[in-house]
């Protein structure tokens, strides 16, 4: 909850409070039983219910906000009372989320909805500013083409593929350019308004958990499998940060002593096994210049060592999840990330490896394969944006 103006427990601050309420249903939706949430429209019948507010106060702060351009109302039709949601004028929101070797920007409404987004390849040793630069056409372009005015964006997510502590970029070679940046403040500086920044695997696991497959459960993890891995972990609904900022870097979990050596300087991570750029290695004498889509491919049309080479990497994706299962035991582990596209190849025998390694209590922890596929992080990044947007602040 934000700051008020006015004092606690008077008419003012209590008519805010309520204002309040009634946005943050408008946000997030109506819990139905199968589906999880629906969005908004809801009717004013569904708001008073689920804020536990009078009809008659309903209707008042509804006049009030849609006075205020923050909300649109319709008419009932039958039984069915006046509907409400949060107008296009409450504002727009972005999300940019920059990966190794790609960036992705994204408009979306209040309710943290994709309006639009735009993907483009992106050289893995841009530096931050070129990095910058190229949100920012994009966002502009985005807007153009919503027929929004620049002015209309309230706040910006963007997500990096590093550990981020203090809004500085850590320890990263997978942006080598970023490595130490203010990112929070460089990007206020370039795009011109707020800016929050977060790592790209908790923006995936916030959106695989808001309106993704790990729906309904309270705790959940989010690998995200690139050339790098590492993962998001919602615990009680909330992503967990650890008290630097840095929890989740499951990458860099020891297998093997003795194992290859790891882009950290360590041997036998997670990460020297079932990472992209680990793939791609093994792969190299097989199918030289083979992408991961082409070993993948190699796999379905029955090519033993992509076979092979898939299904190690999944048993040691397998072994390290034992380890993170027995730790926090979420409901659901979630793959996502461009190894996500070898869908059963790895999966299965990463459940073998799991299966292997985790207490008989936790064994049959689900791991499935991520539902926002590579548009995780980024619809992360806009629900984030949304969510962190105060719209009454003006
Ligand atoms: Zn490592």
């Amino acid at each position: 909850m934000s700051q008020r103006e006015s004092a606690p427990g008077s008419t003012a601050s209590l008519r805010t409070a309520n204002q309040q309420r009634v946005l943050d249903v408008l946000r997030r939706g109506v819990p139905v039983p199968d589906d999880g949430v629906a969005l908004a429209p809801v009717t004013q019948a569904d708001l008073a219910r689920l804020t536990g507010l009078a009809p008659a106060t309903v209707s008042n702060i509804v006049r009030d906000l849609s006075a205020h351009g923050l909300v649109d109302t319709e008419p009932g039709s039958g039984r069915r009372g006046t509907t409400v949601q949060l107008a296009r004028t409450a504002g727009l929101v972005a999300g940019i989320d920059f990966g190794h070797s790609h960036i992705a920007v994204a408009l979306g409404d209040m309710t943290g909805a994709l309006i639009a987004d735009e993907r483009r390849p992106l050289d893995a040793g841009h530096g931050y500013a070129d990095g910058l630069d190229l949100a920012s056409t994009l966002l502009a372009e985005l807007l153009a083409a919503a027929g929004a005015a620049p002015t209309g964006l309230r706040s910006i997510t963007m997500g990096i593929p590093a550990p981020i502590t203090d809004g500085v970029v850590r320890s990263s070679s997978i942006l080598p350019g970023w490595v130490g940046v203010h990112a929070q403040d460089a990007a206020q500086e370039r795009l011109g308004m707020p800016v929050h920044v977060e790592n790209d695997a908790n923006l995936g696991a916030l959106a695989e958990h808001r309106v993704g497959v790990a729906r309904g459960h309270t705790c959940s993890v989010f690998l995200k499998i690139s050339s790098g891995v590492g993962a998001g972990i919602i615990i009680n609904d909330s992503v967990y940060h650890g008290s630097l900022g840095a929890a989740g870097e499951v990458g860099h979990l020891t297998l093997d002593e003795q194992g290859p050596m790891c882009r950290c300087g360590s041997r036998g991570c997670l990460e020297a096994y079932a990472s992209t750029s680990a793939v791609i290695a093994m792969m190299a004498g097989q199918l030289p210049g083979a992408t991961l889509d082409d070993i993948v491919e190699a796999a379905e049309a029955g090519n033993v060592a992509a076979v092979r080479t898939l299904e190690d990497a999944g048993l040691h994706l397998g072994w390290g999840l034992a380890s993170v299962v027995n730790l926090l035991n979420p409901g659901l582990v979630v793959v996502g990330g461009d190894m996500a596209r070898a869908g059963e190849f790895l999966l299965e025998p990463a459940r073998i490896g799991l299966r292997r390694h985790a207490l008989d209590a936790v064994a049959a922890t689900p791991v499935v394969a991520s539902q926002l596929a590579e548009r995780a992080s980024l619809t992360g990044a806009v629900l984030l944006a949304a969510e962190r947007t105060e719209l009454l602040a003006s």
